[in-house]
């Protein structure tokens, strides 16, 4: 007899830990089936997927392409041990190598994983210790990316690892510099100069960012950033560790966010899009020098599943569905239609103070006055206001990621306008509630 929804989320709660939650809070979704956009609970009720689960299955639900691929691999060899060859971990190795223009790969389990051993190898390269990153930011949950990211998750795991600068972001609409468009001079890159000459540029193997920041509110950098960083690093022989973990493979319509830019990084780091969730695979993929190093120089570092073939197979497969399926023409034709609609609630909604965009990552920052700017919800926590849209866009069986003051749009990038349409009206809806609770 098939088990109550009741019964399998009972079950859960008693025997498993959920993540970043109060045990008792925890209030999990019973996942029975999906495919493509949509998700089906044990009710029976669809829902559309309008975060891609943790802004990671890309290519949506239940691929078949990459379904078939993982079959096919199951049949032919489940494992390997990372010090042997396999047909997948090549194949994938050389595709990453063309798609960023870098050397070689290093394969983890996931993003957090990928950061540590790109601060490694970093480390190694350079000889040096610290590391910069930024305040808004998240590289993982393991000690070093826990420490390396700026976000609130790190502070109870600090005094963490040591050798951590964090500098200030890109955040044009709340400036930290208070720089407006045209008083600005790029601040946001010249204090870092002025942190790297503090700290010693002798200290600083790395700079590592987000391609394009997402879950510390999808900060979009002014269009010369990372040119101007690129310059930064290369005067004081620093490495560029370019975190694509989120902005990565296909999210902004490009394989890696900082190729809109037209920099090359030294190290890029990679997990969620790489094999859209099908399987766990990060990866940390080095340029030219820092290969060529390799050859004479210990890689010190391993995991027991590094390479796994069948998580190798499920990124192949997934990488060429990207490109079988024209999926990056698809996030430019939607993410167009989708930025005309979040500027479009920005004119329409008084708690929208701004909507920031590339391709189908994009977020709405929601405030109290658009003059003040005063957040929707503090920084850190929620308000009646978050909540009420939270309620809404669940009984509307949409699932959204939202968090402190910003409301994330980043569908699976199959999704079709009416689609798009359908999550997006949900939305509005939403924030006319939270106008009238505003009383404006
Ligand atoms: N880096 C970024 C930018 C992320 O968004 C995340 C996860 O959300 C990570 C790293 C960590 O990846 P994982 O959860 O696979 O360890």
């Amino acid at each position: 007899m098939e088990r109550s929804s009741k019964e399998i989320i009972q079950e859960n709660r008693d025997y498993t830990l959920f993540s970043w939650s109060v045990q008792s809070t925890a209030n999990p979704i019973h996942m029975k089936s999906a495919k493509g956009v949509w998700f089906w609970d044990g009710d029976g009720n669809k829902w559309l997927d309008f975060s891609s689960q943790l802004i990671n299955i890309n290519v949506g639900h239940q691929h078949p392409k990459v379904l078939e691929a993982i079959k096919r691999q199951v049949d032919e060899l489940c494992f390997a041990g990372p010090s042997f060859a396999t047909e997948p971990r090549g194949v994938l190795g050389k595709k990453l190598a063309e798609v960023t223009g870098l050397a070689k790969s290093f394969y983890t389990l996931g993003g957090a994983e990928a950061n540590e051993n790109a601060m490694k190898i970093a480390r190694l390269y350079t000889g040096r210790n610290k590391i910069i990153t930024r305040y808004r930011s998240y590289h993982g949950a393991t000690m070093g990316s826990m420490t390396a990211s700026g976000d609130p998750r790190r502070w109870p795991v600090e005094p963490g690892v040591p050798g951590i600068v964090r500098v200030f972001d890109p955040y044009c609409y709340r400036c930290p510099f208070g720089k407006t468009p045209d008083s600005c001079s790029r601040e946001c890159v010249s204090h870092i100069e002025e942190v790297i000459q503090m700290e010693g540029p002798h200290t600083i193997a790395a700079i590592m960012v987000e391609g394009i920041t997402g879950s510390n509110g999808l900060l979009v950098p002014p269009d010369d950033y990372y040119p101007k960083l690129r310059a930064l690093c290369d005067k004081y022989g620093i490495l560029l560790i370019d975190d694509e973990v989120m902005s990565g493979f296909g999210r902004t319509g490009k394989w890696l966010a900082t190729q809109h830019y037209g920099i090359k990084p030294d190290i890029v780091t990679s997990a969620k899009g790489l094999t859209s969730g099908y399987l766990p695979l990060g990866a940390v993929i080095v340029s030219d020098k820092i290969a060529e190093w390799l050859e004479t120089h210990m890689l010190w570092g391993g995991l027991t599943y590094s390479g796994h073939p069948l998580s190798c197979a499920a990124a192949v497969a997934n990488l060429s569905v990207y490109e079988e399926e024209h999926l990056f023409e698809n996030v430019e034709q939607q993410g167009a239609y989708l930025a005309s609609r979040l500027e479009a609630m920005k004119r329409k909604y008084a708690c929208v103070g701004d909507v920031r965009y590339k391709g189908l990552f994009s977020v709405l920052e929601l405030v109290r006055d658009k003059a003040t700017k005063e957040p929707l919800a503090p920084f850190n926590g929620t308000s009646p206001e978050m909540a009420k849209l939270a309620a809404h866009l669940k009984s509307k069986h949409i699932y959204a990621f939202l968090r402190f003051n910003w409301a994330f749009v980043c569908p699976p990038l199959v999704i079709n306008q009416e689609e798009l349409k359908y999550g997006l009206d949900a939305y509005e809806e939403g924030l006319a509630l939270v106008d009238e609770m505003l009383g404006v």
